[in-house]
């Protein structure tokens, strides 16, 4: 290891869902608050490359990376709280080590040897361990590793952190163990039994914890702090509480409280620059609390009883309520529950309609009633990715009455205004196969998207097979749904926007992605503010 960057690793014990996830990234925040340039990358135990072919009903939703990677949903976390970009680098699978090192056996890269978990699985979790630091850009690595302690899966992970902490030494490298203590209400007491098993398990594994983050639902008392560090070998100045939050933006602050930021840097012999400048943070989190109007939006989708399924569009809109001062309360929607029936009574009231991203036909035919609803109606739409090729479908239907489908839901349509392209269409195998990552996205001057976006060159991320079929451009734009916004190179219609509605927009892209505390996303912003327009005219 040529860098300098020191490499702190997120471990987790007792139960899954504790947040390892915005517990890293909240320390990610405060170290890069202080000045410090910090990544955080998540290695995953389970066999899939990626989670790409996942169901969102399984793991919730996948996030896509600039360079088109499909990782896990904490890196959606990562960079909403830092504002960095992540990248194919920043999530590893136990699929995608094995497969590494299976392509290189193929290739004879082993020399004959037997090809082993350790060293030689182990040796490329380091090498990926290792990667991001190695670029030089970073002071901070910090790796979050999947799953609980004691899990099958995760056991080499494990003794790749305790190799790296031979290889590199205590003032290189540190370990963060989460973990719970139960508050046991027939006994009135906080436990921690769970937390010393956990460490022992760890212990077994050969990782001593440097510090603990005790997710809690009661604040730690003094002497449960330092019975933990007692059976934990833990300093007691290193046992933090992690008490639950109203929302995972408080956590940075309650971490910083806990001063979990000043452990690291100590335990780490860093000499901390600067006291973390978190002003911005705090206004954001003012504004979040502090809002001075409420709407209602409408979520429609088929993944609603998972909200995690739709992870970044409801953090985007977080992001975006708190920038126009507002309290944006979310209604999760089944498409199935819209019919042409019901469609009057299950969006009625609301200010605004989001079409939820989408596979499969399950569902089609609410979302496109629950377009044609805010399309006559004149309530603010958003469509993303499948949302706005069922807008697309809707206007061709209703509009220009041609009975139009996207071959992906009817693959025998007379009128396929969505359809497939010939290279996906050689396409048979699933994984990473579809259009992925960001591409450039040229808007027309004057339109609305122009005035959304402010500039007139985006780069927007993507994720799905199917496209505008331009054949049909010329005939829609004519009935005045207008694509206002194309790719450069291939000519694909990437934002159509209708004319003679106040905010009616559909982008084939996935702009929550790129949404973050700092920089909320100009289309949700814009959006939540047309809500807000239509809130008022009709009160
Ligand atoms: N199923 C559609 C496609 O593959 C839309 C995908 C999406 O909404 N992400 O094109």
């Amino acid at each position: 290891m040529t860098s300098s960057a020191k490499y702190i690793f997120v471990t987790g014990g007792v139960t899954s869902s504790l947040g390892k996830g915005i517990i890293s990234a909240s320390l990610g925040m405060l170290l890069q608050a202080r000045g410090f340039t910090v990544t955080i990358q998540k290695f995953d135990p389970y066999i899939n490359i990626d989670p790409g072919t996942l169901n969102p009903y399984e793991h919730g939703e996948c996030y896509v990376t600039d360079d088109g990677a499909e990782t896990d949903l904490d890196l959606g976390h990562y960079e909403r709280f830092l504002n960095i970009r992540t990248s194919q680098a920043n999530n590893i699978t136990t699929g995608r080590i094995y497969n590494n090192v299976i392509t290189k056996e193929r290739k004879g890269e082993f020399l004959g040897k037997t090809v082993q978990v350790i060293p030689h699985i182990t040796d490329e979790i380091k090498r990926n361990i290792y990667l991001l630091g190695e670029s030089g850009k970073y002071d901070f690595i910090i790796t979050e590793i999947g799953g609980s302690v004691g899990d099958i899966e995760s056991l080499p992970f494990v003794e790749a952190v305790r190799q790296v902490r031979w290889d590199l030494g205590s003032n290189h490298s540190l370990v963060i163990h989460l973990t719970l203590i139960p508050y046991l209400k027939a006994a009135g007491e906080l436990k921690t039994k769970p937390t010393q098993h956990s460490v022992k398990k760890l212990l077994e594994e050969g990782v001593q914890p440097d510090i603990l983050v005790c997710r809690t639902e009661m604040p730690l008392p003094m002497d449960i702090r330092k019975k933990v560090g007692l059976f934990c070998n833990v300093q007691l100045n290193s046992v933090i509480e992690a008490i639950d939050a109203d929302t995972i933006y408080d956590v940075p602050l309650l971490m910083r409280k806990e001063k979990l930021d000043e452990r690291v840097l100590s335990k780490l012999k860093v000499h901390a620059k600067n006291e973390p400048d978190l002003e911005q943070w705090k206004d954001f989190l003012g504004k979040l609390k502090n809002p001075t109007d409420e709407i209602k939006i409408g979520l429609v989708g088929k993944y609603v009883s998972l909200p995690d399924a739709y992870k970044s569009i409801a953090e985007a809109f977080i992001h975006a309520g708190a920038e126009n001062d507002a309290k944006v309360d979310l209604k999760w929607i089944s498409s199935e529950e819209i019919t042409k029936d019901t469609v009057k009574d299950v969006l009625g009231g609301l200010h605004g309609v989001l079409v939820a991203p989408g596979f499969g036909e399950r569902g089609l035919e609410g979302k496109i009633a629950a377009i044609q609803y805010v399309r006559e109606n004149k309530i603010p739409f958003l469509g993303i990715c499948l949302g706005m090729q069922c807008a697309v479908v809707e206007f061709t239907r209703h509009v220009l009455g041609l009975d139009a489908s996207s071959t992906e839901l009817d693959p025998k349509t007379k009128y396929p205004v969505i359809d497939m392209m010939a290279e996906q269409k050689k396409i048979t195998t699933k994984g990473g196969t579809m259009r992925l990552g960001s591409y450039d996205c040229k808007i027309k001057k004057g339109s609305k998207a122009a005035a959304i976006y402010g500039e007139t060159l985006i780069h927007e991320r993507h994720r799905h097979r199917y496209e505008f079929n331009n054949k049909y451009l010329e005939q829609i734009e004519e009935a005045g749904l207008k694509a206002t916004g194309v790719n450069p190179d291939s000519g694909l219609v990437e934002i159509v926007e209708l004319k003679d509605h106040p905010w009616f927009v559909g982008v084939q892209f996935h702009p929550e992605l790129k949404s973050t505390v700092l920089n909320p996303h100009p289309l949700f912003v814009r959006f939540i503010e047309a809500a807000l327009n239509n809130k008022k005219l009709n009160s």
